[in-house]
């Protein structure tokens, strides 16, 4: 799929979207206890730190003998191009130096950008029975890490042990697919484990170009710290677990001020099997680990400037957004803003803490910030967002009018098949139902309905199963749209004026997402004009 904010200079894209286990985060762990170690060293180390910021925190009641004083801490998460090289790699660990000097700062970081992709490739070339193309992957790779360590790493002794810590994994990195071409099978199970090695690699990488700026650091392998569901390839968290897990390991390393640099995208199973959070999970993983860690903000460092009003790619005018709402992001992330994994919000929800989007590449710039409640401006409309490479399927005909299965036999359908439904819209005549697909759904999905209607398409009680793969759908997007009469009026005359036709039309009760289905050509037509009809291009939201 192909939307706006997979402007990522070759950030990998997400592949799967899978449907949200919303976990519970628990807050009960004994706080007070959880506190008492960090804060009793700082409290030892105040005096002598003047650079250090602390904050009131709140859960501790005022005279209740405990120092109601607390480290700032901060999860930052660098995605695959802030990392991309020695020389971003030295922005990165720049970064985190600083945060590191003025309050707590664990970083959790992905694969250099291209590695996963080229991980997955091996492994599937290995599953081919293909050993020589496996270890061409894993020399190609020994080769970036390399340069990127000669070029950060000065001393020869601290080059010599990160490059020992950088073999074992790739060493590892070839028994594993020597073992799958020798089965010629790849499981769920070591796909993961082959994926999973970028992030082993460049997590020590990263650490040792912290520690060369000065500050102590350490690589960590979330396979610690994150417990997860044995769902290889999507593996949801255990947060009660993870945060035990995460609290006794990272806690001693922030109270002596060490940097701790955890691999994104990985996780474990209670019993120690590791497990990945699905492509582009490392945003997760720093969510997950904020939540665990009580931080007080999660910041993503990725190469744009935060989340932007439209694709600037068509719409010259789009802004960076300085303030959303999490439910404004999540629909973005949702409705292909790929700036977010789409599940990235959900840990931090409970907490209320903010998530922020910034610019490893331009850190000056102050990014978007993701509050709970956002921030309202006139007219509620944050953003616009367009799908493309979807299909519109009908099942319809005057014969269905009446017949109350066709609605529940067509989506047991969709589901059979897996086929991500992303829009809906019936119209009260219910002589029609239509639906859009990503397009590589569309084959298997409609093959699947017509065999679910056979009979029904003989006897003509259904009368038709269309498709159309030229068209996208195109949202708008705010929470402060709901209870605001004239949104979908002003959106489709906009449309109107510029001759753009309507296919299909959906809008949820929760008022925060107009979506309509446009002919593909028409997509760029429809971001300028309803941008300028917003005013997007003008005020901050
Ligand atoms: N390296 C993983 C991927 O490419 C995770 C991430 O970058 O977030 O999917
Ligand atoms: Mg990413």
């Amino acid at each position: 799929m192909n939307s706006y904010a997979a402007l990522g200079k070759g950030d990998e894209q997400l592949q799967e979207r899978k449907d949200d286990r919303l976990e519970g985060r628990t807050t009960s762990a004994g706080s007070s206890t959880r506190l008492d170690g960090w804060q009793g060293k700082l409290k030892a180390e105040k005096s002598g730190r003047s650079n250090v910021k602390f904050r009131t925190n709140n859960s501790i009641q005022p005279g209740d003998g405990l120092n109601e004083m607390k480290a700032r801490l901060q999860v930052m998460k660098f995605g695959g191009t802030s990392v991309g090289d020695a020389a971003c790699i030295a922005r990165t660990a720049q970064i985190i130096a600083k945060a590191a000097k003025e309050s707590g700062c664990i970083a959790v970081v992905s694969a250099m950008s291209g590695v996963t992709n080229r991980l997955i490739e091996a492994a599937k070339k290995a599953q081919e029975g293909n050993t020589g193309e496996a270890a061409t992957v894993v020399d190609v790779l020994r080769k970036q890490h390399e340069a990127a360590l000669t070029t950060l790493i000065h001393h020869e002794n601290e080059r010599a042990r990160i490059r020992r810590c950088l073999e074992e994994v790739l060493a590892e990195g070839r028994r594993l697919c020597e073992g799958t071409a020798l089965l010629c099978e790849l499981t769920p199970r070591t796909l993961d484990a082959i994926s999973s090695l970028g992030e082993r690699l460049s997590a020590p990488l990263v650490a040792a170009a912290v520690r060369e700026l000065g500050l102590p650091s350490e690589a960590i392998e979330a396979t610690e710290l994150i417990v997860t569901d044995a769902f290889h390839g999507g593996a949801e968290p255990h947060m009660e677990l993870t945060r035990a897990k995460s609290q006794a390991r990272l806690r001693p390393l922030l109270e002596k001020r060490i940097a701790p640099v955890v691999t994104g995208f990985i996780g474990a199973t209670a019993a120690g099997q590791l497990t990945t959070l699905g492509r582009g999970g490392s945003d997760y993983s720093a969510t997950i680990l904020g939540a665990a860690m009580d931080a007080d903000e999660v910041i993503i460092w990725t190469d744009v400037d935060g989340v932007l009003t439209a694709d600037p790619r068509l719409v010259a005018e789009a802004r960076t957004i300085p303030v959303i709402s999490y439910r404004e992001a999540a629909e973005l992330a949702y409705f292909g803003a790929k700036v977010l994994h789409p599940k990235t919000l959900n840990p931090v929800v409970q907490a209320a803490i903010p998530v922020w989007i910034r610019n490893s590449f331009a850190p000056e710039r102050p990014g978007t910030k993701i509050t709970p409640e956002g921030r309202s401006i006139g007219g509620g409309v944050k953003a616009l967002t367009a799908i493309r490479d979807v299909t519109l399927i009908s099942v319809g005909g005057p014969g269905i009018v009446g017949l109350p299965d066709v609605l529940g036999r067509t989506f047991s359908t969709t589901a059979e098949v897996r086929a991500n439904v992303l829009l809906i819209s019936q119209s009260s005549s219910q002589n029609d139902i239509c639906f859009i697909v990503a397009t590589v759904d569309a084959q298997r999905t409609v093959e699947a309905l017509r065999k679910e209607f056979a009979q029904d398409l003989a006897h003509h009680k259904v009368e038709h199963i269309t498709v159309d793969s030229n068209v996208a759908i195109v949202a708008v997007v705010g929470e402060n749209m709901r209870g605001t009469p004239g949104i979908a009026g002003k959106t489709f005359n906009a449309l109107g004026r510029e001759n753009v036709n309507l296919i299909a039309i959906a809008q949820g009760s929760s008022e925060c997402n107009i979506s309509f289905v446009i002919e593909e050509q028409a997509v760029k037509t429809a971001l300028i004009t309803t941008h300028r009809e917003f005013g997007l291009d003008a005020s901050p939201s």
